[in-house]
Parts: C-alpha cells; sequence; structure tokens
C-alpha cells in the first residue's frame, strides 16, 4: 500500500500493548500493525505548517511556520514552561483557547521515562502525554484548577527530582527498576509548601504501559528528514512518538508534524 500526505504525530490507544494510527493525509494507517514489517517513509520535499497549513521552509516548534510560532496560542510559552502562564491574571495570546486549555483541571505527575521525572498536563491528556512520552509507568501527583498552579509545582519540585527524559536511554528500555512511585509521591509532597499540598492528589493508582517493541535495540541512532530522504527498514517497534528500525535507527514522528510524506507499506 502507498499514501502520501502530510503527518502528524501519532494517536495512541491504551490496549495492552498500546495500539498507534499515523494519520497521513485523510488516511489513517494502523501502524502498530506493522512491526515486523518492512516500511518506508519518503520525505517529498514540502512542510506545511498544521496551524494554518502554509507551505513552510523550515518547521518550527514541531510543525509550524514562522509566523504561527509567532502568535498560536500552541505555541505560547507556557506550553514549554506552565510556570509562565498568566491566563488565570486574563493575559494570553488567546483567551478563549486559554480558557479551554490552560484554565482546566492540570495534573503534576511522576512517571519513569529513562528515570523518574516530574511533568505537567492537562487532565484530559491523561494517560496520552504518558504514553507521547514512552512512560513505563505513571502516577498523578497533585491536581490544580489551571496550568499556573502545576506549573508552580513543578518548579518547586524541580529542585528534587529530573523534569527530562534522556530519549536515547528511553528507547533502550533502561530505567532504575528500583523505583516505588507511591513512596516517591508521598515524599516529594511532603517537600511541599501548604498552600501547593492542599493540590496532592488522593488517586494513588499506578498506570502502567506496555509498547509494541518486539526488540530494544542495544545503541539508538536518531535520524530526521532534513538529514536523510527515505528510511526505512524493518518496524522493530514504537514508543512514545519513537519508530525503531531495524538497524537501531529510530525517527521522531511529532517532530515531523506537517512533513509531506509517501509511505510503503
Ligand atoms: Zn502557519
Amino acid at each position: 500500500m502507498k499514501y502520501d500526505g502530510t503527518i502528524v504525530k501519532m494517536e495512541s490507544t491504551s490496549t495492552n500493548p498500546v495500539t498507534y494510527h499515523l494519520p497521513v493525509g485523510d488516511d489513517y494507517i494502523p501502524i502498530s500493525n506493522y512491526i515486523g514489517k518492512y516500511i518506508s517513509l519518503e520525505f517529498r520535499g514540502d512542510i506545511f505548517c498544521i496551524g494554518c497549513g502554509r507551505k513552510t521552509s523550515k518547521s518550527f516548534a514541531q510543525g509550524y511556520c514562522y509566523p504561527c510560532m509567532l502568535s498560536s496560542p500552541e505555541t505560547s510559552e507556557c506550553i514549554l514552561r506552565p510556570e509562565l502562564c498568566q491566563a488565570h491574571r486574563g493575559v494570553a495570546r488567546d483567551m478563549s483557547w486559554a480558557r479551554n486549555h490552560c484554565l482546566t483541571e492540570h495534573v503534576v505527575y511522576l512517571s519513569i521515562t529513562s528515570g523518574l521525572k516530574v511533568g505537567v498536563t492537562r487532565a484530559s491528556q491523561i494517560p496520552t502525554r504518558w504514553i507521547d512520552q514512552g512512560a513505563r509507568s505513571a502516577i498523578r501527583l497533585a491536581e490544580t484548577p489551571n496550568r499556573y498552579e502545576a506549573g508552580l509545582i513543578e518548579v518547586a519540585l524541580k529542585q528534587s527530582v529530573s523534569d527530562r527524559t534522556i530519549w536515547q536511554r528511553m528507547l533502550k528500555d533502561q530505567y532504575p527498576a528500583d523505583i516505588d512511585l507511591k513512596a516517591e509521591k508521598r515524599r516529594l509532597i511532603s517537600l511541599l509548601p501548604p498552600k501547593q499540598k492542599s493540590f496532592a492528589s488522593k488517586d494513588d493508582e499506578i498506570t502502567d504501559i506496555e509498547y509494541p517493541v518486539e526488540e530494544y535495540p542495544k545503541k539508538v541512532k536518531g535520524t530526521t528528514f532534513d538529514r536523510e530522504n527515505e528510511i526505512f527498514g524493518v518496524l522493530w517497534g514504537i514508543r512514545g512518538q519513537y519508530l525503531m528500525f531495524d538497524d537501531c535507527r529510530v525517527l521522531n514522528i511529532r517532530r515531523h508534524n506537517g512533513y509531506y510524506l509517501r509511505i510503503e507499506l
């Protein structure tokens, strides 16, 4: 089968293991069905902004043209740094967008990716956010009424726990096996000042996530369509937003939002 079209990030379904679909133009490829099979993805040279649809020679902030990067609510500074969100004070690039994306329930969570990490997401993005980052398991730490408060908790915790994933380790499935998420949650909450403690989540459920991976590589080599026009091979697995190939190459699909590809399966 041949598919031509712009791609956007894979959609996941939290089955066990996770099921992935790759949107390509108007098609919707059940990409996790192709694990163990030969696939090829060829970049045809065009990139279309996922905000306005215009052709752009370069992609900014994972899929936007330069003007959209500067003006879209999706690329606001608070998306990467929630503590800078000002929507609760009535200040945002687009207040109606902010009402649905910043002034709604947010969750501060702990997840195990390449190690223990803290993160922030909209409550409605769970478990999608955890799957997108390739987490092994995750737990809610706090629930807040908006993005800003969640960001302040994350900042307070960053002194005690990382907020980053080392993707090379995550894709080799290397992580410390002895992390007790419930114990870490209790320990980190105890470090918070009283106001932030009041947001602590009573939900102690641990979500474990399995990915469709036939075999984890011993080493990984990141590649992009800015470097190579064609990426092909036997698909070994999918984790987070990465396709993993038999020659240790890994491709971050989300990084290529808006790239026009030909995909052969
Ligand atoms: Zn645009």
